[in-house]
This record gives C-alpha cells, structure tokens and sequence, in this order.
C-alpha cells in the first residue's frame, strides 16, 4: 500500500516486507530502481516537479528519515514504520550472500566504496563484488558501460539526492542490474569513514542528533527539517497533501 506525503508516494511497508520486495526486485526481469526520501527529499521534491516524479515512479519508496514518519503520523495517514537505507542495504546485501549474486558500489570519494566493498565482502563473503567506482566523474555514459560490462545484480548508487535519483532514472537501465538503490552517504559508513549511531539513538529515532554531534556543520541543513513537520500540519488543517 502506497501513503503520499507532501506528494511523493510512500511504500507503508515493515523493514521485512521491504527486504521480501526488494529480494522479489532482484529476482524479476528488467531494471528496477529504490528511493528511500527524508525530509529533506520531500523539501526538494516541493520546488522540483522531476525529481517528485521521479521518487514517486520508483518501485520502492521506503522512509529513511524520523520526520517522514512524523509528517505521516500528523497527516493521520502513518506508516508502517521507518525503513533506513543502511538497513534496507544490509537485507539486501544479506540476500546476495545467500544467493551469490553479483554487487556494484558506486559513489563518494575516491577509496571510499573500494574500502567498503572490502568491508562488505569480509561480512558477506558469498556475494560477489564484482566492481566499484568513485562518484566524481564526468563521463555518465563510460560509468555506466563499465558497470553494465561487471553485470551485476544489485547497484549501491551514493552520489546525494536527487543527483543519484536523477542518475539511476536516466543510465540505470544501461547498467544492466537489475535492482539500483539510491543510498546516499552509505559507502562512507561501510568504509568506516562516517559511525553510524549507536543503537540507543537508532533506537529513540535520534540518529539525527548523533549525526549533528558528530558533525555540527550540517546544522544549517537540518534547520530546515521541521518545516516539513510544519508543512504536513497545514496539510492536515487544510484540504490536505
Ligand atoms: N557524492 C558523490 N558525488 C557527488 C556528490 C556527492 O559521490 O557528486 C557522495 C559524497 O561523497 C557522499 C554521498 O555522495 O558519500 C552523499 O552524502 P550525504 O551525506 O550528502 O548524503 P545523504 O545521505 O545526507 O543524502
């Protein structure tokens, strides 16, 4: 079942039934592609019409972020509950190892998803790491050829929103995986480089307080998320999103 909120359409989905859809993706023929939105997705996708028709043609659309789940909950129209790319990524991931199918990690800075793709393979030692490349190029066209040339099954896709939504819609189908998630700044966690909170933060849904701490500078950025909250309240007092 779909729930729009502030106009992009939400899978209300448990973190299981997302990982039987995503599994289900990675089986069926053609290319298939995930978004998994916060606040500031919603925020963005407000001001910019390709980017909201983009994140509500995806064939999954899972909430990574505490304030989607709130702006559901004001609207009266909740969600199953929160699913976090980096756990929807792990369910996948823990999927090919079962399988023995095929991972594409592209994004962040140079090293980045080759010493996550170490790490990734260390945990999952039956999947096949079948290529990685940094998410700073120019040439979209050559990036998507050599993945497509690595044949994977499922592709990490971390380049920041919408730039990594934009990409997966227009070279996704040339890479030839079957199943691309876009997945921000998951390539800097799995190399070590970012902590991702501990569990009492996940928890409590403050992973966005841990993040602040560790890094204070993306408070500008963060200013801005209880608009959203603020957003889905007139939503629900007027004729509603
Ligand atoms: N990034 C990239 N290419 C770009 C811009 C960003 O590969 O042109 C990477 C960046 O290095 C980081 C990720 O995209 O690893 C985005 O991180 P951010 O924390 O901004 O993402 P969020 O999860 O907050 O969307």
């Amino acid at each position: 079942m779909k729930q729009t909120i502030l106009g992009v359409r939400f899978d209300s989905l448990t973190r299981q039934q997302a990982a039987q859809a995503g599994a289900a993706l990675l089986e069926a023929p053609g290319f298939h592609y995930a978004v998994t939105p916060n606040p500031e997705f919603l925020l963005a996708a407000e001001k910019d019409a390709s980017f909201r028709k983009i994140l509500n043609e995806a064939d999954l659309t899972l909430p990574d972020g505490i304030g989607v789940i709130y702006a559901a909950r004001i609207l009266g129209r909740p969600l199953q509950g929160r699913v976090t790319g980096i756990d929807f990524a792990g369910d996948l991931l823990a999927r090919l190892n079962e399988t023995g199918g095929r991972l594409y990690l592209l994004g962040a800075k140079p090293g980045v998803a080759q010493r996550a793709g170490e790490n990734i393979q260390a945990q999952y030692p039956n999947l096949v790491l079948c290529g990685t490349h940094d998410g700073y190029f120019q040439d979209d066209a050559a990036v998507a050829g050599e993945i497509a040339q690595a044949k994977p099954d499922l592709l990490f896709v971390c380049l920041g929103a919408p730039k990594q939504e934009k990409w997966m819609v227009q070279w996704g189908p040339a890479t030839g995986a079957r199943l691309a998630i876009g997945l921000g700044g998951v390539l800097d966690v799995y190399s070590g480089q970012v902590e991702r909170a501990p569990e009492i933060f996940q928890k409590l849904g403050l992973e966005w307080a841990y993040r602040l701490m560790k890094e204070p500078s993306r408070v500008g950025r963060m200013a801005r998320l209880p608009l959203v909250l603020v957003k889905a309240l007139k939503g629900r007092f007027t004729k509603g999103e």
